[in-house]
């Protein structure tokens, strides 16, 4: 109160009194109509998120962009390379899925590079994986796989 009246002595010039008051008034109309307007305007977030998840949306994010094919509806183009022959899991690539495990495929990835991507990992001991990776490398022959393994072994 002290100070309200201190400030009244400076700015006296008879309007201070009035002036107040109005600001607040005009305050808070028009963070009313602010909020009233972002509500007609925008998309509720829980209604963004709705679309997010729902089947049309998934279906259109997931679907190939060089052949159209729909990876959702687990179809893939033989021979595409962003689709690397699989729809959005594949077996894991390293020891061709003799680990068990599956790997999904890195939709964003696959559309920025037109190459399929996957998420995993192998579940087998990294230098049984070492051993599969050599393999690819060289050749696909069993024989390749065991001189592999002794390779390893020796050095
Ligand atoms: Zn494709
Ligand atoms: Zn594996």
């Amino acid at each position: 109160m002290e100070a309200e009246a201190a400030k009244d002595s400076v700015f006296d010039e008879g309007f201070v009194e009035l002036e107040v008051p109005e600001d607040e008034a005009m305050e808070v109309a028009s963070s009313a109509t602010e909020q009233e307007g972002l509500q007609g305007r925008g998309i509720p977030t829980d209604e963004v998120e709705q679309i997010m998840q729902s089947e049309a949306y998934q279906r259109r994010i997931a679907t190939c962009h060089l052949c159209g094919q729909c990876w959702y509806d687990n179809k893939f183009r033989v021979g595409c390379h962003e689709c690397g022959g699989f729809p959005l899991q594949r077996a894991c690539p390293v020891c061709d899925g003799q680990c068990g495990s599956q790997w999904t495929r890195n939709i964003k990835l696959s559309h920025s590079f037109h190459e399929a991507h996957w998420d995993g990992s192998c579940a087998l001991p990294p230098e049984v994986q070492h051993a599969f990776q050599l393999r690819k490398l060289t050749d696909s022959s069993e024989e390749t796989l065991s001189e592999g393994l002794q390779d390893l072994s020796t050095s």
